[in-house]
């Protein structure tokens, strides 16, 4: 009888553990479906910048205003499309960046500026919000699309950023385009190369308002119909830099941040402010530690700490809910959005 009393106690107990920890796997799997869950998700949406600057009315013509709205409207309509046909929002981010480095009108791919000793060297960087992986390339010459490599980087390397030869060899190797560094260049970005040395070297002082003074990356982010999060950006770095210089669009948290938990962000402007202001993640962390929406967020990072710092440019944002941001504290900046049941927009100033 006392055995079988004791056989009781030890099955309850038995029972009793089970019980509780089975209601911890549930606990946890629920857990787990809570995180991926979003409350209020929003619309599928893809944003587009294509660099910041001295972009006023009396600098362009009718036909480049046309020209640059043309070709960020054929490059949302790709990266939309993708969305669309239930595409996640990294192969979104990927593909309009690669028509927009296929352009010579941007600061980025093809249209590359020149180092000051005549030379492109191209920076680019890719973060996917689901998972809060990230790839990079800087300092290369001869990749075609900085922005391929960047995802190569992300998804066949255990690393996060490779530079120069290295990050070219990785590029062939992954079955990446290779080009002439010749293929970078164009004559329009030349002649601003030789203007800002002519003007270093205390020369006429004429600048081209619309090419030497905007800075031109490209950059987009784009929220997929599972919720996910992505951003990328690719640039031809500043006009004029001594050779080696890398700035703030192949480096996370500068340039480039995404994470479903808080936004995605894609940056533009003087670079080495963006690296010191940890602009993109800094914007990313308003919204996650203090709650803010991403409009305050990223108002109050453009119009305060970076214009205090001394830097300009601006930053596309988007969140899991679809809300968007394009902000900049130049006259003008180069973007364009489209969002689902909505008419595409595109500005400049
Ligand atoms: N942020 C880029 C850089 O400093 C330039 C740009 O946005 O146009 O390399």
């Amino acid at each position: 009888m006392r055995k079988l009393k004791s056989f009781l106690l030890v099955l309850a107990f038995l029972i009793c553990l089970t019980g509780h920890s089975t209601g911890q796997v549930q606990n946890h799997i629920n857990n787990e479906q809570n995180q991926g869950q979003i409350q209020n998700q929003g619309p599928i949406t893809l944003v587009v910048h294509g660099g910041a600057g001295t972009l006023t009315k009396k600098n362009m013509t009718n036909e480049q205003e046309q020209a640059y709205k043309n070709k960020i409207a054929e490059a949302i309509d790709i990266g939309f499309a993708i969305l669309e046909s239930g595409g996640t929002a990294l192969d979104a981010v990927i593909h309009t960046i690669v028509i927009l480095e296929n352009s010579p009108l941007f600061n980025a791919g093809k249209g590359a500026v020149f180092t000051h000793t005549g030379e492109n060297e191209l920076d680019a960087s890719i973060m996917d919000g689901s998972n809060i992986t990230a790839g990079a390339v800087a300092g290369v010459k001869t990749i075609k699309n900085p922005i391929l490599a960047a995802r190569a980087v992300m998804e066949q390397s255990p690393h996060v950023m490779l530079s120069g030869a290295g990050a070219e060899e990785f590029a062939l190797k992954a079955g990446l385009e290779i080009v002439d560094p010749s293929y970078f260049y164009t004559e329009r970005r030349y002649k601003s190369l030789q203007r800002a040395i002519e003007n270093e070297k205390g020369g006429s002082g004429q600048v081209d308002e619309l090419y030497d003074h905007k800075f031109g990356t490209v950059g987009v982010v784009a929220l997929d119909a599972d919720g996910n999060l992505a951003a990328g950006t690719s640039t031809g770095g500043t006009n004029n830099k001594k050779f080696g210089r890398i700035g703030d669009s192949p480096i996370i948290g500068a340039g480039t941040y995404a994470d479903n938990n808080s936004c995605a962000v894609s940056s533009t402007g003087d670079g080495e402010y963006y690296i010191r202001g940890v602009v993109a993640y800094d914007i990313a962390a308003r919204v996650k530690y203090l709650g803010l929406e991403i409009e305050e967020a990223a108002e109050s990072v453009i119009h305060g700490q970076l214009k205090e710092m001394g830097g300009s440019g601006g930053v596309i944002c988007l969140d899991q809910k679809g809300n968007y941001v394009m902000e900049f504290n130049t006259e003008g900046m180069y973007r364009g959005v489209k969002q689902k049941g909505k008419k595409m927009e595109v500005y400049i100033y």
